[in-house]
């Protein structure tokens, strides 16, 4: 498993929204909520959401036994 972090840097501009739609999502359009604890299968959009965070708000801890 995948554990996804966001930190306090988060301005909810929405583009992981977009990277990956199936963990990320916006509320009210203006506060981001995600899934904490994502299946491996979903590791190559997390990364992507990870890299095109224009805040790098997005952490992402692999082999998650949490
Ligand atoms: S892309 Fe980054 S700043 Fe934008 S909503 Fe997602 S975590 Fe927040």
């Amino acid at each position: 498993m995948i554990e996804v972090r966001i930190n306090k840097d988060c301005q909810a501009w929405g583009q992981c929204v977009f990277d990956a739609p199936e963990v990320f999502g916006l509320e009210d359009g203006e506060r981001v909520k995600w899934r904490y604890v994502v299946e491996d299968s979903k590791l190559l959009s997390v990364k992507q959401a990870e890299r095109n965070c224009p805040n790098r708000a997005i952490s992402v801890v692999e082999n998650y036994e949490g």
